[in-house]
């Protein structure tokens, strides 16, 4: 099987299996895992932020940062394809008792004249009828975005705006190293825009568990208090972070190729009349697409490419395609002859 339903479907490779198997270990509840401590260093290095925090996952990574930022009954903004809004079982309403304010988009990257738009509607009347506003969240890249990418500007006005307004700013980092790749911009530069801010070990950096959400010691030592009460505080987890730091070392920069090859296939799906590409010019490593054969809607797309050997996943009314470390250009190019076939036949 081909793997381009998602990133998470990257396998830790031999090399990363064992480094993870000789890992120093200590209990990681306690700060005492030397593993874990590294990895938080390189990290902290990385995004130039004082402190951090391992975390099983990229969800509580963002669940943890809105309930650090906000008191129940606040309104935060995101876009409206977030990940924190479409993709989290609406748990910042669960746990933080916050209402989500969409904010309108393009590609999941918005102008501060569209957050202003969302603040006035979410503000319509004043206290104690609205709620207060506390915090701005964004997504580098943008999942269902397809894979957009904030340029430094346009975060800096969105970043601007939200301080002036006395809003905190959260980046939702899952795929941060791709858009640092794919930018050119240093992923403390978009880091110095916003009071929080993870990574995902488990998408396109190929390891198999673990994010690290960073901030303010302030900051790191409330979402600490929190990483127990939301249950993700571990114990020798220094192997998984093993891997994480494995990834760090020698998975950024081969990021490159999977845009490469993301480009590679929307070019040529481009070219298959029964096929749409929403984004024809990938920025990152997803490529999301449609059937405009009439006979074939994208489910029944879907099931013949997995019969043919190819998983892709559906997305709203879009397949997407998502490269990865386990995705090789000749892959693309069987997945290219595969959904030509499945698509005519
Ligand atoms: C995958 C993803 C998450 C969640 O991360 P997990 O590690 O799967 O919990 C959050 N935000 C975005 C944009 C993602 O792609």
């Amino acid at each position: 099987m081909i793997p381009l339903s998602s990133d998470t479907e990257s396998k830790p490779t031999q090399a990363m299996r064992s480094v993870m198997a000789k890992a120093k270990v200590g209990d990681e509840q306690k700060g005492q895992d030397p593993t874990v401590n590294k990895l938080l260093e390189k990290v902290c290095e990385l995004l130039g932020k004082e402190a951090a925090l391992f975390l099983p996952g990229g969800t509580m990574c963002n669940f943890i940062a809105v309930k650090v930022h906000t008191r129940p009954a606040d309104v935060i903004f995101a876009d409206h394809m977030a990940h924190i809004i479409r993709a989290e079982s609406a748990g910042v309403s669960f746990s933080s008792g916050v209402m989500v304010e969409p904010v309108e988009s393009s590609r999941g990257i918005f102008s501060s004249g569209e957050l202003d738009h969302a603040i006035t509607k979410a503000t319509t009347v004043p206290n104690p009828y609205s709620p207060i506003p506390s915090l701005v969240c964004l997504e580098q890249s943008h999942n269902f975005g397809m894979g957009a990418v904030w340029s430094l500007d346009e975060m800096k006005e969105v970043s601007t705006m939200a301080k002036q307004r006395g809003m905190a700013v959260h980046i939702d980092g899952a795929r941060l190293m791709n858009a640092v790749v794919a930018s050119g911009t240093a992923a403390h530069d978009f880091a110095a825009l916003a009071d929080s801010i993870w990574i995902d070990f488990t998408k396109g950096l190929g390891a198999p568990m673990g994010a690290v959400l960073a901030g303010s010691m302030d900051f790191i030592k409330e979402a600490r208090r929190h990483k127990h009460i939301f249950g993700g505080a571990m114990r020798q987890a220094g192997i998984v972070a093993a891997g994480c730091l494995y990834s760090l070392e020698h998975h950024i920069d081969r990021l490159h190729e999977d845009h490469v090859n993301a480009q590679l296939l929307a070019k040529e799906l481009d070219q298959i009349d029964d096929v749409v590409v929403a984004n024809p010019y990938p920025e990152t490593n997803m490529v999301f697409f449609k059937s405009r054969n009439e006979s074939i809607d994208n489910s029944t797309l879907v099931k013949r490419l997995a019969e043919n050997g190819v998983s892709v996943g559906q997305i709203g009314n879009n397949i997407r395609a998502v490269t990865h470390l386990d995705v090789s250009e000749g892959d693309i190019r069987n997945t290219i002859q595969v959904i030509q076939q499945a698509i005519s036949a």
